[in-house]
Order: C-alpha cells, then sequence, then structure tokens
C-alpha cells in the first residue's frame, strides 16, 4: 500500500471527525515515524501525550503478546493480576489508596465526577451536585465531560448538556470564590492546561485551591489524563506542587499506546464508589494493564529526572535559536509550550515542519510538543535543526 491509497480509503469509509495531518504513517523506532514511502519523521507528539515507550520498544511489545497468550480478557467478574499489580504500584508510589480502570480520558473524567457527586450526595444529600471547573481547560468528549470543558466552542450541537458545572479563570483566586456557593461538591483542575495552550496553575494558587476545598469539604479532582504519568518529569503532576488530590484522573501514557484510563482516590474518597454503582467491560484488561506494568518499571526516579533535564534541553535548545516565528517556551518536562509570534499562523507553521519530516502539535494559541519521554538528545537535536531549516525564513 502507497500513502496516498492508504489516504483514498481513509477518506472513503472512515468518518471524517479528525483534521488529519498529511503523513500515513506505517512503522515507528524510538522517537522517529516512517511513512509507507520511508520518509522519516522525528516525533514531537508521541501519539498526543501517549507512547511515553516511543515506538518498538522491545519489552513493551514482549509483555503484551506474553499477556495476549496467557489470558487476553476475562471481565471485572474476575480476578486478574495485571491490572491488580498495576493498581498496587501506582498507590504506592503516589500516596493513594485505590484505583478504578477504564478505557479513556473523557471516561475516566465521567467516573471522577460520579465519585465526587456521590461523596456529596452519601454525607449531605441532593442539592450540592456542582463542580467548578476552570476557563480554558479541557476534559473530554462525552456530553458531560464537554460541558465540564471551559470552553464555549464546545458547548454546541449536542444540547441538551449536563448541568452541574461553573468556570472560574485559571490562576485568579478571587474568580473561584466568586463561582462557590451551597450547591458545589467540587473543583476540577489540570495542573498544566493542556489542550488549552500547556499553561500551569501557579504553585501558590494551587495551595490555595486546596486550602479553600479542604474548609468547605469540596473534593479536589485533578485531571491528569495529560500531565500524569512522567509527562512533566514527576509520576503525576500533584507530585510537582507536593499536594494529594482526592481523586486523580489518568489515560493517555498509562499504558504506553495501549488503550487504558482511570481515577485514584485518597483514602476519604477510596470506599465511594460501591459494588453497581460504577463499571466497565473493558476496563483493566490484562493486555492493557500488562504494558502499563512495564511503563511503570521503566519510569524510574532516575529516568523521571531525566525527563526534567530533555525537556530543559529542548526547551533551551530552541530558544537559542531565536527563530522569527517563536516566542518563549513554557511547561513542565517534557510538555512544552511554544508561543507563536502575532503574524504567524501555526497551521503553516505545522505544514512547513512536516514537509521537512518533524511532527508537532498546536494547542490553544500556540505549539505544543510531547516528545515520547525516551527520546535521545540526538533525536531533539535533528528535529530542532530541522526547525532551524524549516522555519528560518
Ligand atoms: C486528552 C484529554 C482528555 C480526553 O481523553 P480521551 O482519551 O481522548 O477521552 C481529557 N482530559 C485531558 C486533560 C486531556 O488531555
Amino acid at each position: 500500500m502507497t500513502s496516498n491509497e492508504l489516504k483514498n480509503l481513509t477518506h472513503q469509509y472512515v468518518m471524517n471527525t479528525y483534521g488529519r495531518f498529511p503523513v500515513a504513517v506505517e512503522r515507528g523506532e524510538g522517537a522517529r515515524l516512517y511513512d509507507f514511502e520511508g520518509n522519516e519523521y522525528i516525533d514531537f507528539t508521541s501519539g498526543i501525550g501517549v507512547t511515553d515507550l516511543g515506538y518498538g520498544h522491545q519489552a513493551w511489545a514482549d509483555a503484551i503478546a506474553a499477556q495476549a497468550k496467557k489470558l487476553g480478557h476475562v471481565s471485572n467478574l474476575f480476578y486478574t493480576e495485571p491490572s491488580a499489580r498495576l493498581a498496587e504500584i501506582l498507590c504506592k508510589r503516589t500516596g493513594m489508596s485505590s484505583v478504578f480502570f477504564a478505557n479513556g480520558g473523557g471516561e475516566a473524567n465521567e467516573g471522577m465526577i460520579k465519585l465526587a457527586r456521590k461523596y456529596s450526595y452519601d454525607k449531605y444529600g441532593e442539592g450540592r451536585a456542582t463542580i467548578i471547573t476552570l476557563q480554558n481547560s479541557f476534559h473530554g468528549r462525552t456530553i458531560t465531560t464537554l460541558k465540564a470543558t471551559g470552553q464555549d466552542v464546545f458547548h454546541q450541537f449536542f444540547f441538551p448538556f449536563t448541568e452541574g458545572f461553573r468556570y472560574a479563570a485559571a490562576n485568579d483566586f478571587a474568580s473561584l470564590e466568586a463561582a462557590a456557593g451551597d450547591d458545589v461538591c467540587a473543583v476540577m483542575v489540570e495542573l498544566v492546561q493542556g489542550e488549552g495552550g500547556v499553561l500551569p496553575l501557579d504553585y501558590e494558587y494551587v495551595q490555595a485551591v486546596k486550602k479553600l476545598c479542604e474548609e468547605k469539604d469540596w473534593l479536589f479532582l485533578t485531571d491528569e489524563v495529560q500531565t500524569g504519568v512522567g509527562r512533566t518529569g514527576k509520576l503525576f503532576a500533584f507530585q510537582q506542587y507536593g499536594i494529594l488530590p482526592d481523586v486523580c484522573s489518568f489515560a493517555k501514557g498509562i499504558a504506553g499506546g495501549m488503550p487504558m484510563s482511570g481515577i485514584m482516590a485518597n483514602e476519604k474518597c477510596s470506599g465511594v464508589l460501591t459494588p453497581g454503582t460504577h463499571a466497565t467491560t473493558f476496563g483493566a484488561n490484562p493486555v492493557c494493564a500488562a504494558a502499563g506494568l512495564v511503563v511503570q518499571e521503566t519510569l524510574d526516579d532516575a529516568f523521571l529526572s531525566e525527563v526534567t533535564a530533555k525537556g530543559e534541553y529542548l526547551c533551551a535548545q530552541i530558544e537559542a535559536l531565536d527563530l522569527p516565528c517563536f516566542g518563549k517556551t513554557r511547561g513542565m518536562g517534557l510538555m512544552i509550550g511554544i508561543e507563536v509570534k502575532d503574524g504567524y499562523n501555526k497551521g503553516e507553521i505545522v505544514n512547513k515542519l512536516i514537509e521537512n519530516g518533524l511532527l508537532v502539535l498546536t494547542a490553544g494559541p500556540g505549539m505544543r510538543l510531547l516528545p515520547p519521554l525516551v527520546i535521545t538528545r540526538e533525536e531533539m537535536d535533528k528535529g530542532v535543526a530541522i526547525m532551524e531549516k524549516a522555519l528560518r525564513a
């Protein structure tokens, strides 16, 4: 098959819901992808923050194959080993108490929202179901998580949306206080807003929000679908802020490219969801969990320090280019945003980079880089050299 044949086949039979880059990917190795003609691309996207171990990772592929041969699926009506071991590791490495496994980020956030509302209902009864989220956030594509997303552009077409969300401005504590009320049960945030443009929340702001939540018995919920699993240089971004949320969701990188997500709850919230109140057929799939175990084994403390060092290195290299189209870089670990200067179009920048063999993402008003966490200095240097060649004009 050629790249063009694949593009035509896709356009004919697959629903046209994605604005796709003009690249048909056949295979990958490390942080490099190859199309059907053998052209190489340096990958600064990792499948939108998913393939943290890169492509063709031997131990990851072996664990998936071995588990698929042993037991591919049996449902949560039975006990299975890989997900129980993965839950234990996640709790021991974070201080959380229990885990519920699901399949995607939006679905994990649905579970987190259900948990928060049930916690409040069990204790206070009806009328305390509102969750405050932040403007410019992104929480998913289900009818409920679209409404939880604090951007009007997502509140279209699919009416009626789920009620019970109010929005506060990020990094503005007065705005959060103004959104308070007797009907509130929780605050949900991304500690680094991802789709909104790689915007980290201020350290002091997060401490103040956490304290207010404790005073009001609101649950503090962190959506770590994008920031979790080593992306920021800690296993979870809440560890960057020295706090333990009541509930935290994760997805994207958890199993290195296999579909898996979940929520973790602290001691106070670990027993809220009881038999019959929450479930999913595919959740805790043994093959996905076996892949997740390899991710956890790989992301030890030394590896996570390297993520921080690589992020600093890549930002420094990009700023040193001093390209006319780029302003400052920002972010945490290997979650990097680049400001695009007025007069430059980020879509055109993406296309020029692709033509020269570098894949990047956009987010909010600028560029977003989410390279595989295993990316090498050589691969980063190659990517930066492509930026210089493609964007200097
Ligand atoms: C990607 C993302 C989601 C949605 O995850 P899906 O797996 O696409 O459902 C939710 N929250 C955040 C912060 C994300 O980055």
